[in-house]
């Protein structure tokens, strides 16, 4: 029953009809109360009425100074080297080289990683102020929407986007361009939460995903589907993540000021044990999707 008064009036972009969609509640993290809808064929959640994303990516998000900020990686580079040369590596296990799209590449420090083991780096980033640190860093990026990006078909090795894809909107067209971009072989990663996972299950309305910068919340199985639809039929699915729980520890201790802050790892130990035991008890996911 839909109590929220709204008839939602758009198409499920993983099932192209909009006879399924059905309200679910306001969200209940942080005094958001976004309104969120799924869809009851696939499972995919979206806000309904969509947010104004143009206000939310000013200079304050990317520096931390919004209520829901971007943390700037900036100041704690050398901690998240730990969880991007992970990643990379095992990027390399399927994909040894070529050209490398981040989409959301943020100030660029992924993507001068990806650099230094071979990739060609590209970056596509909306906003102006993290762009421009990106290119003065002798990254190409373009500042703007994935959508408008002018970068050539048949392209990239590879395409990252890490919580990036929760944010996007048109999702039908982004796959479409995700296609029409990648080389055959090509592989895209996308990290973002699995809302079939027991801990989205089990937290619901109360489940921190909900931002208001997020617009669509997948689950492996909708992601697959709408991936398949598009031209990736081959997945490698990590319910947890990519890298290995060392990198993450290492990163942790960017954050730390005391020797006190290392009773945290006991909480990313557990919770990364928890995704490794029993696989989709936690909500972290990612997929790498290959181009036919
Ligand atoms: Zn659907």
């Amino acid at each position: 029953m839909d109590i929220s008064g709204k008839k939602i009036d758009e198409v499920c972009p993983v099932c192209n009809t909009s006879d399924h969609w059905s309200f679910q509640y306001h969200s209940e993290f942080n005094q958001f109360h976004l309104p969120i809808y799924r869809c009851e064929q696939c499972g995919l959640q979206t806000q309904f009425p969509k947010p104004n994303t143009n206000e939310m990516y000013d200079e304050n998000y990317y520096s931390g100074k919004s209520d829901y900020s971007y943390i700037d990686e900036r100041k704690l580079e050398k901690y998240h080297n730990y969880v991007w040369d992970a990643r990379i590596r095992n990027i390399q296990k399927f994909v040894p080289g070529g050209n490398f799209l981040d989409v959301g590449s943020s100030f660029g420090g992924f993507l001068s990683r990806a650099r230094k083991f071979g990739f060609q780096p590209y970056g596509v980033e909306v906003s102006e102020y993290s762009s421009n640190h990106s290119r003065s860093n002798g990254i190409e990026t373009f500042t703007g929407n994935y959508l408008d990006n002018p970068f050539p078909t048949h392209f990239f090795d590879v395409i990252t986007l890490i919580e990036v894809i929760e944010h996007m909107e048109n999702p039908r067209e982004v796959f479409r361009k995700f296609s029409d971009q990648m080389k055959s072989g090509g592989m895209l990663l996308l990290q973002t939460a699995n809302f079939e996972g027991k801990q989205a299950l089990e937290e619901g309305k109360k489940y921190h995903y909900y931002l208001p910068g997020h617009i669509y919340y997948y689950s492996l199985s909708n992601l697959k589907k709408i991936l398949k639809e598009f031209g990736f039929s081959r997945t490698k699915d990590y319910l947890g993540v990519d890298f290995p729980l060392s990198a993450k520890l290492l990163k942790s201790r960017g954050n730390f000021q005391t020797l006190w802050d290392y009773r945290r790892w006991l909480t990313i130990i557990s919770y990364h044990m928890k995704s490794k035991i029993l696989p989709g008890s936690t909500s972290s996911m990612v997929v790498y999707a290959f181009k036919d």
